[in-house]
């Protein structure tokens, strides 16, 4: 199965894919995770990237485009994957096309305005990647899974966080539309509890 996942940033993609990933074992491919990687390893892409995600830009479509098609190609997607964070422009979505072929597209929907404290209150644990926040775990500093640390991303600053949600209603947003019409897109609300959005995610995807 191949799985698109959109929605704004803070919509809960990242935790339902976890979820979604370990359900159907196909790999969770968050293009915002590679690039982390490489911003933390120094890679010629890192060191691009880092200049737009500071930013709360996109990193250019040509970068990321090459980026994808190269992981896709990876053993672990044989069977299939999910795609959290690609892509995030038309181009992005028209070049996709070109090179596989998916089976659908979740759309994680929530009210914009609680999208703020979503992204300024998460906090991600620097070993398993997993995002939680403040509201559930409080001032907590390790992560209640595996131990590792927990940090707040640069870019879930509220100066970043506002510009981040601009860029995605004016390129982001239109994906959404884009594979509507391609017969390809579920809404999903996700302003509920975390389980029941989950529930929800597999009753589309069987
Ligand atoms: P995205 O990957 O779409 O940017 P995340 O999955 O990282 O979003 O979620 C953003 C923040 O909201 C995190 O702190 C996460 O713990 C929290 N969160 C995710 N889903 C829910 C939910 N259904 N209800 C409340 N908080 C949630
Ligand atoms: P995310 O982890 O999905 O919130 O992404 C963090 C940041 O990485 C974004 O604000 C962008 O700067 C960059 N990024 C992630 N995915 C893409 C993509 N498909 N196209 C361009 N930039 C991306």
């Amino acid at each position: 199965m191949k799985v698109v996942f959109l929605g704004a940033p803070g919509a809960g993609k990242g935790t339902q894919a976890a979820l979604v990933s370990k359900r159907y074992n196909i790999p969770h491919i968050s293009t915002g995770d590679i690039f982390r990687q490489n911003i933390n390893n120094k890679t010629p892409i890192g060191i691009v990237a880092k200049s737009y995600i500071d930013k709360g830009q996109l990193v250019p479509d040509e970068v990321t485009i090459e980026l994808v098609k190269g992981r896709i190609l990876q053993d672990d997607c044989k069977n299939g994957y999910l795609l959290d964070g690609f892509p995030r422009d038309v181009a992005q979505a028209e070049a996709f096309l070109s090179f596989d072929k998916i089976d659908a597209v979740i759309d994680i929907v929530i009210p914009f305005d609680k999208l703020m404290r979503r992204l300024t209150g998460r906090r991600v644990c620097a070993s398993c990647r997993e995002s939680f926040h403040v509201d559930f775990i409080g001032s907590l500093q390790v992560c209640p899974k595996c131990g590792g640390t927990l940090t707040q991303r640069a870019d879930d600053r509220p100066d970043t966080v506002a510009k981040r949600l601009d860029v995605y209603t004016e390129q982001t947003a239109p994906v959404s539309r884009f594979y509507e019409e391609h017969g390809l897109l579920h809404r999903i609300n996700g302003d509920q509890a975390i389980e029941k959005v989950f529930d929800e995610i597999v009753k589309v995807l069987g």
